[in-house]
């Protein structure tokens, strides 16, 4: 028998968008999160209450066949004692490893998966002896609770070593030296219970200060679709994954460069709503749930596009033959992802022409 209640940590767009995937698969889900006043509460039910509440947690556990998350930073302690109540998916080992940016690079290197040189940085010293054996210029970055570019600072010279310091030291740290990608691209899988996997084409991302602006799929390239392909399969291999595994990579010099991964579905997989045979979302909950994994075949070429700050003109933006639009219900706020538009045409020519029409009404702010 499959599994049909799906407990969701964390209530944000990404677990929005997961329960919008499971009412036609007949999967339901409830959130965990601290407020009412998010986007995934206005889909299901919620919970009230902190992330890491043990007794809010096993609330969840005990109204649901499967927990999942929307939010990664979920200490491993505070999941534990879950596993008594139902399944927890992505397995708890994943979720640890990709809180931790040392952790993380650790397992890409045993798995012979190419990273940017790093060194742990827990002091002043230590910073300045990784910039002097790795060079500048390079990227300090806090080792946990980062992403959309947040805890970061790049070093030019070794001059900036004091106020890269003063920005981010107290904390643990990495050093990290700078990649001249040439672009940056990411490849979203599944994997199933039973060792099924199965691989979204790759999208190639556009960033602005961190946070992702656009992307375009598929970025037809065989070989780095191989490429990432194979490392993907390694990841999810050695960490028994189930559920829909990202990782984002540098393109450098014509090779991959893993950068980090995210054990959920993924902002860049977002195209796949209207773009795959199957969504990024659909996929999680089948995978999840022990259902078939669905074939994740591009249907055209896609854009898509995330609203940051407010929300662009829908009028203006729905005028474009092949756009779907997608509002998560958030308030406006500088920098927030508030929403995101998707543009699929059967030629990628077209796409193009579509995709520099909607940036001209879109404003990150
Ligand atoms: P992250 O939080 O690691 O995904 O970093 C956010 C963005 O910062 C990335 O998407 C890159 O655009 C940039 N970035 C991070 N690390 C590096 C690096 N080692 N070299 C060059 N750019 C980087």
């Amino acid at each position: 028998m499959s599994r049909t209640r799906i407990g969701i940590v964390g209530a944000g767009q990404l677990g929005r968008m997961l329960a919008l995937a499971g009412y036609p698969l007949g999967i339901s889900c409830v959130f965990l999160d601290r407020s009412a006043d998010t986007p995934g509460a206005q889909v299901a039910p919620i919970i009230v209450g902190d992330l890491e509440d043990p007794e809010k947690l096993q609330e969840l556990a005990r109204r649901s066949d499967v927990v999942t998350f929307d939010w990664e930073n979920i200490a491993g302690s505070a999941l534990a004692p879950l596993r008594h109540i139902s399944a927890v998916r992505p397995p708890r080992a994943a979720l640890e490893v990709s809180q931790d940016r040392i952790r993380e690079k650790a397992l890409f290197v045993k798995l012979k998966i190419p990273v940017a040189p790093h060194a742990a940085v827990d002091s002043a010293g230590q910073l300045s002896r990784a910039v002097l054996e790795l060079g500048a210029p390079g990227v300090l970055k806090t080792r946990r609770l980062g992403y959309d570019g947040k805890g970061q600072f790049v070093l030019r010279t070794a001059r900036d070593i004091d106020a890269a310091w003063a920005a981010l030291g107290g904390v643990g740290l990495i050093y990290e030296r700078f990649q001249a990608f040439s672009r940056e691209v990411s490849m979203v899988g599944a994997r199933s219970a039973r060792g099924d996997m199965v691989f979204y084409p790759l999208s190639s991302n556009t960033h602005g200060n961190g946070i992702l602006h656009y992307g375009i799929a598929p970025f037809a390239s065989a070989r780095l679709e191989r490429d990432a392909q194979r490392y993907m399969r390694r990841v999810m291999q050695e960490l028994s994954y189930v559920g829909i595994l990202a990782i984002e990579f540098f393109v450098v010099a014509g090779r991959l460069i893993a950068n980090e991964m995210a054990p959920r579905v993924h902002n860049s997989g977002h195209w796949t709503i209207e773009g795959c045979t199957t969504s990024q979302f659909q996929n999680h909950l089948r995978a999840i749930c022990d259902l078939p994994l669905g074939s994740t075949s591009a249907l055209g070429h896609t854009a898509m596009i995330n609203f940051l700050g407010t929300m662009p003109d829908k009028d203006a933006l729905l005028a474009i033959d092949g756009l779907a639009y997608h509002d998560y219900g958030k308030q406006p706020r500088p920098g927030r992802k508030v929403g995101h538009c998707t543009i699929l045409k059967k030629h990628a020519r077209d796409r193009d022409l579509a995709l520099q029409r909607a940036l001209k009404l879109i404003r990150w702010t």
